[in-house]
């Protein structure tokens, strides 16, 4: 037998002892999904591995509508991340958004890179010839144009090493920032605010280290109207390695 299919067997062997349990003890909430789902959030998130909405909230299957993507991106034209925001505002009718990064993110690490080595060929006068179209690195180069764009506003003007004085942790949270700023600017919220609906847009950031979620204090109820903030005393710093 393949390690894969060890592998996927463990799986699905998993999925018997947790439908066994899951049946024995809340019966209930299983008829209820099976009916359909009501969820209250809906969690923009990225598809790191280590970081599970469900997971590192607790909630119960039903409670959170999730997309994930590399870096929790929310680029304009991304029909995937629009339906699945249309379907949870407008259809799920969820009462919070939630934009989550996290700690050690290899997507907004790639985007620091670009950033910095562009600054190098160009204070080289380096020319860079773009990625042959459809290839991996033209594939990823494109997702996180944004992030690059970002970190390059970051770059200090001369640092003998630029890598050094980004700070990885610095550019997650400006990430979800404005990533929270996208969704709460795109039609697909306003439309609800314009009802007169009542949807908050926040961002988060799951400390891998921890466990541990971070609110950034950067959330909106409202066009140009604050949420409330969620933030908390924290201990991150000592607990975690700077990145
Ligand atoms: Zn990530």
């Amino acid at each position: 037998m393949s390690s894969s299919t060890q592998l996927l067997t463990s799986i699905l062997d998993a999925n018997e002892t947790y439908a066994e349990a899951f049946a024995r003890s809340d019966p209930a909430l299983l008829q209820k999904l099976a009916k359909g789902q009501s969820p209250r959030i809906f969690w923009l998130g990225c598809s790191d591995s280590r970081v599970s909405a469900e997971l590192a909230t607790g909630v119960a299957p039903g409670s959170i509508f999730v997309h994930r993507n590399i870096a929790q991106c929310f680029h304009p034209g991304d029909l995937s991340a629009s339906a699945a925001l249309a379907y949870a505002v407008h259809v799920l009718k969820v009462e919070a958004i939630i934009v989550c990064g996290h700690t050690g993110c290899g997507g907004v690490r790639a985007g620091m890179q670009a950033a910095v080595e562009s600054k190098q060929r160009e204070d080289k006068g380096e020319k860079v010839e773009p990625p042959k179209p459809g290839s991996v690195e033209d594939t990823i180069a494109k997702w996180i144009a944004p992030i690059k764009s970002l970190a390059s506003t970051q770059l200090p003007s001369c640092s003998s090493d630029p890598l050094e004085a980004l700070e990885l942790a610095h550019l997650t949270d400006s990430h979800v920032r404005d990533t929270v700023k996208a969704v709460a600017d795109s039609d697909l919220v306003r439309a609800a605010w314009d009802e007169g609906r009542d949807l908050s847009v926040h961002g988060w950031v799951y400390h891998v280290g921890t466990a541990k979620l971070r609110d950034l204090d950067c959330g909106w109820k409202g066009v140009g109207v604050r949420a409330d903030s969620l933030s908390r005393p924290s201990t991150y710093a000592e607990s975690e390695p700077r990145e």
